[in-house]
């Protein structure tokens, strides 16, 4: 895969939203986390990681506006402490997928989904990722977002605010990583395969995901994904390259 050299610019709602929203993220970080839970049987659990959260009146009050991005990575933290790893993944995937099922009804139009579903899954990628990097805020906060589209997608979360927690368990981002894949298989190619190769938490210097609709060749190409870039993005949540 060629790194490609061009950068857009944010974009002017990203620019204005980091200056002004900085250090908060999505509700549905949140929200879907509690639909998840309770859907999933789990709603003594998610009174106890809650409160062990200090997020106690989350549960009685979902948040509706954007929420500190430093108590959401405190939540999936917990859940992550209080359940068992395979269940804490699976909860935390059915929050990913119902967050990008609220964006695909709620925040991407219908005729721009139409337009993405009969293009080519190369350039669907392009489009979609270009619409993901000008609202990175809302998944990123802080951190900062480049997507790098080349015979695959290639997303990097730098600092990314929901994994400051140090881990070594493996695909400790299955929140994101699902929201990408959903959006993926919806609007792209619905062979999608989305996988956090790379992780902040695992010591890596930015978490990395890499979705492929060529279902065989996945494997090959996370292993060949190319090495995390040295140079930092400096313009804020909003970097996206072109290969
Ligand atoms: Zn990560």
């Amino acid at each position: 895969m060629s790194i490609p050299q061009e950068q857009t610019r944010p974009s002017k709602e990203a620019a204005v939203s980091a200056a002004q929203g900085s250090g908060r993220i999505g509700p549905n970080a949140v929200t879907q986390l509690i639909s998840a839970l309770q859907n999933g049987g789990e709603g003594a659990a998610a009174a106890l990681i809650f409160s062990q959260a200090g997020s106690a009146q989350w549960l009685d009050s979902p948040p509706t506006e954007m929420v500190d991005e430093t108590r959401v990575a405190k939540l999936h933290a917990t859940v992550r402490e209080l359940l068992p790893e395979a269940r804490a993944n699976a909860i935390l995937r059915e929050a990913g997928d119902t967050t990008a099922n609220y964006i695909l009804a709620n925040r991407i139009p219908r005729l721009a989904q139409n337009v993405l579903k009969i293009l080519p899954p190369a350039l669907a990628a392009r489009a979609l990722t270009r619409a993901i990097g000008a609202h990175a805020w809302t998944f990123a906060g802080t951190g900062r977002f480049r997507g790098v589209i080349g015979r695959d997608a290639v997303f990097e979360i730098w600092d990314n605010p929901l994994c400051r927690e140090r881990d070594l368990s493996p695909g400790w981002c299955v929140w994101h990583t699902a929201v990408f894949e959903r959006l993926f298989r919806e609007l792209v190619s619905s062979r999608t395969i989305a996988e956090e190769t790379h992780c902040r938490a695992n010591g890596a210097p930015c978490c990395r995901f890499v979705l492929t609709w060529r279902r065989s060749e996945f494997r090959a190409a996370a292993k060949v994904a190319p090495n995390i870039k040295a140079d930092v993005p400096h313009a804020r949540n909003s970097s996206i390259d072109h290969g």
